[in-house]
């Protein structure tokens, strides 16, 4: 069979685990090379040797991408390497969810530099790439992935801040998407509900009880079922963008 991203050349944020992990491994095996972004290098080894090994090529790359040097010299790395890049997925995320009313506000301070200031950054220094593959490189479209959330369409008390960063994902995304969509640089959203991954990890065990009990019975959605979506919107015709995709858990009402 042939595979449909023998030519592209991706990077994708928040690799070392959860969605971006997953995203990694489906692109790979469609023939992309991959440049993997996440501060934990030795998740970032592993998922190289498992992607090499599978006959795919991984390009590992520490970095902390809410300093902006950090994110300009990893989007530069990878297009280094591969020469170019014509996709890009914003994938790395926090969601530090609770009440504002006496919040850490640490929590808040890093859901806007992750989830808000280091996607921008990497979009920043990507789009020249981007918009240089959708003029000449083989596909001649080229495509830039923003992970929002459903939390990015509908609010709910307790997850504030984590709304108004995944609501201004999609603000940005569609404007940006306004901008270079007559050059060939598809701007997607992709909305996910529940996902199995690490992400409530990193919850106050308070909270976690409380987010448990709301999606207990749930049976949520696995990494790969979102990493399906984005490679099926990589992967669309050159006249076809697939804007925005909102995907939850059959179970999930809301
Ligand atoms: P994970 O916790 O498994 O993945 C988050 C990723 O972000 C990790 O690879 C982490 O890597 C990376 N990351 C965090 N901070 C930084 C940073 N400063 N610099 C670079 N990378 C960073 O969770 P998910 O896979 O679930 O999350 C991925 C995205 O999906 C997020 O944007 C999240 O908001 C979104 N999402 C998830 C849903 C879910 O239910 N799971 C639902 C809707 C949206 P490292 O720690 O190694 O740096």
């Amino acid at each position: 069979m042939t595979r449909r991203l023998e030519a592209s050349k991706a990077l994708i944020t928040g690799a070392s685990s959860g969605i971006g992990a997953a995203t990694a491994r489906a692109l790979a095996g469609q023939g992309a090379a991959v440049a993997i972004v996440a501060r934990r290098k030795e998740r970032l080894d592993q998922l190289t040797q498992e992607i090499g090994a599978a006959g795919g090529r991984a390009l590992p790359i520490e970095a902390d991408i809410t300093d902006q040097a950090q994110a300009v010299a990893a989007v530069k790395r990878a297009a280094d390497e591969f020469g170019g890049l014509d996709i890009v997925v914003n994938n790395a995320g926090v969601m530090l969810l609770g009440p504002a009313v006496d919040a850490p506000t640490a929590e808040w301070d890093q859901m806007v530099r992750i989830n808000l200031l280091g996607l921008l950054y990497v979009t920043h220094a990507a789009l020249p790439h981007l918009l240089a593959a959708a003029e000449s490189g083989p596909r001649r479209v080229a495509d830039l992935v923003n992970v929002s959330s459903v939390a990015g369409r509908v609010t709910r008390v307790g997850s504030g801040v984590y709304n108004l960063t995944k609501h201004g994902v999609g603000a940005f995304s569609d404007s940006l998407r306004q901008e270079v969509t007559r050059r060939h640089v598809r701007v997607s959203v992709i909305e996910p509900g529940a996902v199995a991954t690490e992400l409530a990890t990193h919850l106050r065990p308070e909270i976690l009880a409380q987010m448990r009990q709301r999606l207990g019975n749930v049976e949520m959605m696995q990494a790969e079922d979102i990493a399906d979506a984005i490679e099926y919107i990589v992967s669309r015709p050159r006249h076809v963008a697939i804007n925005e995709l909102l995907i939850r858990p059959t179970e999930q009402e809301f």
